[in-house]
C-alpha cells in the first residue's frame, strides 16, 4: 500500500491544525495550507491523494478552484471532500454535486472525518486499499496501527510506525532525508535534517531487538533504503 498524501486547504487556523493532527494520527502524510494560491502551488510539485477543501476561503472560493482543477486532466482523478458551513453552503452543497466526492458540515467529529476519508479512498480509481502492506515477513496493519515480523508485534512509536509504512511501502527506493522529512512529517512541519537520522537510529534498535536492524539500510552519501533482500 501507498502512503496517502492528504492536501488540505482550509483559512481558520484552529480547524486547519485539529485536521493536520487527526489524519496524522492515523498516519497520513498531510500538507495543511491556507488559501488557493498555496494550495496551487503544492499541486504543481506533488499530487496528493485526496483534497480536502474549505468552501469559504480568501480571494478564491474552495468552489471555484474545484470547477478549475477539474477542468485540468492530471487533477481529475484526485477525490475532493468539500468542508461546508451548516445552512446557506450546505444547500448549495447539495445542488453543486460535480466533481465533488463527499462534503462534510462544520462542525464534524473526527472520527467521521477519518470514515469519510477512508471511504473515498476505497472507491477512487486510483488505488487497489488495503489496511495493510505486507514485505517479506513483516505486516503494518494501518487499520490497527500494528507492525508484526512473524508472528511477533512490533512495538514501535507513531514517527516509527509512520517511517515503515513509508519504507514498506517503496521497498529498495533510497531516499534523501529531506524526502523523508517530507514524506513522512509532512512539509508543514519545521524539523530539522538530523532529526531524520535520530529517529532511524531509534527504529533500527527497535528492529534489533528482532535482528533485523538491517532492514534500513544506510546509503552513504545519499541517504536511506529499506530493504528485505540483502
Ligand atoms: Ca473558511
Amino acid at each position: 500500500m501507498h502512503n496517502f498524501i492528504i492536501l488540505i486547504v482550509e483559512d481558520e487556523d484552529a480547524i486547519r491544525e485539529m485536521l493536520v493532527v487527526v489524519l496524522e494520527q492515523v498516519s497520513f502524510t498531510v500538507h495543511a495550507v491556507s488559501n488557493v494560491e498555496e494550495a496551487q502551488h503544492f499541486l504543481n510539485n506533488t499530487l496528493p491523494d485526496l483534497i480536502l477543501l474549505d468552501w469559504m476561503l480568501p480571494n478564491i472560493s474552495g468552489v471555484e478552484w474545484a470547477r478549475r482543477i477539474r477542468k485540468e486532466q492530471i487533477y481529475q482523478e484526485i477525490p475532493i471532500i468539500m468542508l461546508t458551513a451548516r445552512g446557506e453552503e450546505e444547500d448549495k452543497m447539495r445542488g453543486f454535486g460535480c466533481g465533488i466526492d463527499d462534503y462534510m458540515i462544520k462542525p464534524f467529529s473526527p472520527r467521521e472525518l477519518v470514515a469519510r476519508l477512508h471511504a473515498v479512498l476505497r472507491r477512487s480509481s486510483k488505488h487497489q486499499w488495503s489496511p495493510k502492506i505486507i514485505t517479506g515477513d513483516l505486516t503494518l496493519d494501518t487499520e490497527q496501527h500494528r507492525l508484526t515480523i512473524g508472528e511477533q508485534i512490533v512495538d514501535v512509536s507513531p514517527t516509527e510506525f509512520r517511517l515503515m509504512q513509508f519504507f514498506m511501502s517503496h521497498p529498495d527506493k533510497v531516499f534523501t532525508r529531506t524526502q523523508l522529512l517530507d514524506q513522512v512529517w509532512g512539509r508543514s512541519v519545521y524539523i530539522e535534517e538530523r532529526t531524520v537520522d535520530v529517529h532511524i537510529r531509534r527504529l533500527r534498535k527497535v528492529l534489533e531487538n528482532y535482528d533485523r536492524e538491517d532492514l534500513v539500510q544506510t546509503v552513504r552519501g545519499f541517504g536511506y533504503r529499506f530493504s528485505v533482500n540483502q
